[in-house]
C-alpha cells in the first residue's frame, strides 16, 4: 500500500528563532552555540553565516576564524521547546502519526489525512504556511513515499521550500543519491563502498549482493534494499496513551438499566480486543464507565482496578451511573486510565 510521508525540517531552527524575536539579527552572520573560550560548539548557523563555511558541530572557535563577525548566542531552549510545541500543535491537525526526530525535525504520516483533497503535496505547503505564520520562522519539507526518501526530499529545496518524490519518478530519482545520504552509512561505510567503486545509489544497486554482504555482513540487505528507495519503517511515534476507550451511540435509547447492562458483553469485547491490539494488557490503572442520557447530560464513574471480574465490575459502575439521572441512556463508553512512563516525553521535551 502506498504511504503518504512528509519530512519536515525548519530552516536554521534556533537562529531563524532569535533572527524572528530581534530584527537587528536578521541580516547578519549568526551562529547559536557554545563561546569559543569555553571550547563552544556551534549548534545551528544561519545562511549568512554559511556563507563563511559556518556549520553545525563545528568548534566555535573556528566559526569565529571563518566568520570574525559572527555573532555567536548561548540561546534559549524554552524558546526553542515552545515553537518545537507550536509545531506539533499545527502537525496533529493533520495527522497522530508524527515523529519527532529533534526539536525541529519530524516525520508525518499523513496517508489517511482527508484535508487538503488527501494531497500530501498541499498539506505540506498547507503547514509550512501556518508555521510561517503562528510561529513566524520558515520550515522546508520532503513528501515522498517512505521516511527515508521523504528526508532527502526536504534538502532539495531548503530553506524555505518542498520537493515531491512521486511514486513512478522515485526509481529514477534515487539512482543519482550519494551513498553517503543514506542513514548509517557514516565515513566507515563511506570508504568501504568507495573501495567497491561505489558512489551513487545507482552504483549500489549494481553491485553484487554476496560481494557486500563480505564487507557489510547483516546490513548489507538493508542498504542494498535502500539503494533502491525501499523503506518500509513504519512512523515511530512516542505519543503517550493516556486512556483507552470504546463506546456506543445507541439507535434507540436505553430505557432500564438491564437494557444497559445488556450491552456489556460486546463493549467490552472491543474494549479488550482494542488493549490488545494496542499492547497495553497490564498498564491499565483505573476503569471509568461514560453514560449519557436523552436530556444530553453525561456523567463518569471511575474506580482503581478492583479484584473482581472485568465483568461485574464494569456492571457495578453502571449500576452507579444509572442511577444518577435514571433516564434513557443514548450512550455508554467504557474504558481504562493507563500508567505510563514519561521517559520518553522528557528527553524530548
Ligand atoms: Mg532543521
Amino acid at each position: 500500500m502506498e504511504r503518504k510521508i512528509i519530512h519536515i525540517d525548519a530552516d536554521c531552527f534556533f537562529a531563524a528563532v532569535e533572527m524572528r524575536d530581534n530584527p537587528a539579527l536578521a541580516n547578519v552572520p549568526l551562529a547559536i552555540g557554545g563561546p569559543e573560550k569555553e571550547r563552544g560548539v556551534i549548534a545551528t548557523a544561519n545562511y549568512q553565516a554559511r556563507e563563511f563555511g559556518v556549520h553545525s558541530a563545528m568548534s566555535s572557535a573556528k566559526a569565529k576564524l571563518l566568520c570574525p563577525n559572527l555573532i555567536l548566542l548561548r540561546g534559549n531552549m524554552e524558546k526553542y521547546r515552545l515553537a518545537s510545541r507550536q509545531m506539533h500543535a499545527i502537525f496533529r491537525n493533520y495527522t497522530d502519526l508524527i515523529e519527532p526526530l529533534s526539536l525541529d525535525e519530524a516525520y508525518l504520516d499523513v496517508s489517511d489525512c482527508k484535508l487538503c483533497y488527501g494531497s500530501a503535496t498541499l498539506i505540506a505547503e498547507e503547514i509550512r504556511e501556518r508555521i510561517r505564520l503562528t510561529v513566524g520562522i520558515t520550515v522546508s519539507a520532503g513528501i515522498a513515499g517512505n521516511k527515508f526518501l521523504a528526508k532527502i526530499a526536504s534538502d532539495m529545496n531548503k530553506p524555505n521550500g518542498q520537493f515531491v518524490i512521486t511514486p513512478s519518478e522515485q526509481d529514477e530519482f534515487i539512482k543519482q543519491v550519494p551513498v553517503k545520504r543514506i542513514f548509517g552509512v557514516g565515513k566507515v561505510s563511506q570508504e568501504k563502498l568507495r573501495h567497491l567503486n561505489v558512489h551513487t545509489c545507482e552504483d549500489l544497486q549494481k553491485v553484487e549482493f554476496k560481494k557486500l554482504h563480505n564487507v557489510f555482513g547483516k546490513f548489507a540487505y538493508r542498504l542494498q534494499q535502500l539503494s533502491f528507495g525501499i523503506d518500509s519503517r513504519e512512523i515511530a511515534t512516542n505519543h503517550i496513551r493516556k486512556s483507552l476507550s470504546v463506546e456506543n451511540t445507541f439507535r434507540h435509547d436505553l430505557v432500564s438499566l438491564e437494557e444497559c447492562q445488556a450491552q456489556l458483553p460486546m463493549l467490552l469485547e472491543e474494549l479488550n480486543g482494542r488493549l490488545k491490539s494496542k499492547n497495553l494488557l497490564h498498564q491499565q490503572q483505573k476503569m471509568y464507565l461514560k453514560m449519557k442520557f436523552n436530556n444530553f447530560q453525561q456523567t463518569t464513574v471511575e474506580r482503581m482496578l478492583p479484584n473482581s471480574s472485568q465483568y461485574s465490575s464494569f456492571c457495578e459502575l453502571m449500576e452507579i451511573a444509572y442511577q444518577r439521572q435514571s433516564l434513557p441512556v443514548r450512550l455508554i463508553g467504557i474504558g481504562y486510565r493507563l500508567k505510563h512512563d514519561m521517559t520518553n516525553q522528557l528527553s524530548l521535551f
